[in-house]
């Protein structure tokens, strides 16, 4: 194999955002320490650098949250559309033109490439808010809601009231984006918890609804850890739960919230599928495949965890795939040239490497290009196993990290068996010249979102969402507005 270029480092700085020692609930506008005093303390999985120390919400300040989203719900949702667009596009603009900043803190925060948070997580967000800025004034044309006199005017959809949303680590903004964005488009008031690993980017972005004036109490942003997000969800105050994370808590988030009022949307794991058959162009499948399992180091929900290959072409493919996966760059997340960063926690680390292990003992081959991992933070080098059965662990659960597991097919009818074989429906990848197989492979696949030569595409326009075990409701495009609409 050709040796590969040396790079000279190309580290972005760190001097563009400045963290505080400490931070505060966002609670009606405003920062204050938790009532019961506790703190959480957030690391760089890069460094295990402590970056900073935030407040740990309790039953108290979940109370004070939903109180000033409950105040501020009745004139927020009273304004007309097309004043809280202007908000939405401030935000928008704001977010655009802090990119940087919140780009180089989601890396810290994180441990995602720089080139990521970069050039895919702020594009998106500043992209969800332009877009649900753009519904805001138009919910009456959304086809959704009833018509209040019989028909003789059109439908007027009404917000729900009071949204707790709770977010995971991997996409600490972006999550917050599609959660929020929506929910303010259609007259909501917020609570949103992030993750207690990635607490930064929300709270910065606290800041910039200070900044876009957002009137007090509409967005509302409590730290803490599963303790608060059950809290939250469970408060009676709260009209609409959305969730974001592990099937395990969705379904104990459903199980709260079963029997009241409140409306749920859950958006859950995956196991997803990315099929290639024997006519697609190789190169361009594998592209997909490293970005389907090794962007955001696997730690995204709709990745392409599963490879299923047609067998006739399965050794000229991993040849092709181990050739460019010893061309990844795994290391410092805020050089430029990174392409694999850290894992999110040692927690996180932890199961990857459990289920890794299972792998090996279960009877499939493991393989990682050689590279060094730094010395101190979470690490894990890009991983392929072949000789996948359908029965190990590792080709049925959800490992969120990564790591490859490689099947093979020889019929249409064996692939789709094989990819719908799974407690999960998210997402799935089809790799083939032919048209017609994307189609007919599209309508055979249980998943919410299949990608046909592409893989990990996200567009605000795009709804998302799952099947099964993955949840249900779905995040984006007109289909998100019903989440935070009474419909
Ligand atoms: P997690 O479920 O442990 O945590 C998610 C969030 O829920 C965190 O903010 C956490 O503090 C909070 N939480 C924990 N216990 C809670 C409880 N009992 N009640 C209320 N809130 C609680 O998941 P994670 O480990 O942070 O995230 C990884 C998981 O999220 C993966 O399984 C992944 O597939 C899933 N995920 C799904 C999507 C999607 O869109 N479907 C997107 C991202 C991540």
């Amino acid at each position: 194999m050709s040796p590969l270029f040396e790079y000279a480092p190309a580290p972005e700085s760190r001097a563009v955002v400045d963290i505080a020692p400490s931070y505060g609930l966002f609670v009606d506008g405003e920062f204050r320490e938790a009532a019961g005093g506790r703190v959480l303390k957030t690391v760089s999985p890069a460094t295990e650098e402590v970056l900073s120390e935030v407040a740990h919400a309790g039953d108290e300040d979940v109370d004070a949250a939903v109180a000033a989203a409950r105040r501020a719900f009745g004139p927020w949702s009273a304004l007309p559309g097309a004043e809280r667009a202007k908000y939405l596009f401030r935000i928008a603009r704001i977010v655009q033109e802090r990119s940087r900043e919140l780009a180089v803190l989601e890396t810290l925060d994180n441990g995602k490439p720089i080139r990521e948070t970069r050039d895919a997580d702020l594009p998106l967000v500043a992209a969800h808010f332009f877009y649900y800025a753009g519904w805001a004034d138009k919910l009456a044309h959304a086809a959704l809601g009833r018509s209040p006199h019989n028909g003789t005017s059109g439908p007027d959809p009404r917000p729900l009231g009071v949204a707790a949303q709770v977010i995971p680590w991997n996409f600490p903004l972006l999550m917050l984006a599609w959660k929020i964005a929506p929910a303010l488009a259609c007259g909501n008031t917020v609570v949103l918890k992030p993750a207690e690993t990635t607490p930064l980017s929300a709270l910065f972005f606290a800041d910039v609804c200070r900044q876009a004036g957002l009137p007090p109490g509409v967005v509302n942003i409590l730290t803490g850890d599963g303790s608060t997000g059950a809290a939250l969800v469970a408060h009676e105050g709260v009209d609409k739960v959305a969730f974001t994370g592990s099937t395990a808590v969705g379904k104990q988030i459903a199980r709260t919230v079963a029997g009241t009022r409140k409306k749920l949307t859950l958006e859950l794991g995956g196991k997803g599928a990315n099929i290639v058959f024997d006519d697609a162009p190789i190169d361009q499948a594998v592209e997909g495949i490293v970005n389907g399992i090794y962007f955001n180091q696997g730690q995204v929900c709709c990745a392409g965890s599963r490879l299923l290959v047609q067998e006739s072409v399965q050794d000229e493919l991993l040849d092709a795939l181990r050739r460019r996966l010893a061309t990844l760059r795994v290391g410092d997340p805020l050089d430029k040239n990174t392409d694999v960063g850290a894992i999110n926690s040692a927690e996180q680390l932890a199961r990857i490497t459990e289920l890794a292990d299972s792998g090996e003992a279960e009877g499939a081959e493991r393989w990682s290009p050689a590279c060094e991992l730094p010395e101190r933070g979470y690490w894990f080098a890009p991983t392929v196993f072949t000789n996948v059965t359908q029965a190990h662990r590792i080709a049925r659960e959800e490992i969120f990290g990564p790591v490859l597991s490689v099947l093979t097919f020889r019929t249409p009818d064996e692939a789709v068996a094989k990819a719908n074989n799974t407690p999960y429906g998210l997402s799935a990848g089809v790799w083939t010249e032919k048209g017609s197989r994307i189609l007919a492979m599209a309508d055979r696949l249980r998943a919410g979102v299949v990608w046909a030569n592409t893989f990990n595409k996200f567009d605000p326009a795009s709804p998302f969402g799952g099947y099964r075990e993955s949840g249900f409701g779905r995040e984006g495009g007109r289909h998100g507005l019903e989440a935070y609409l009474d419909v």
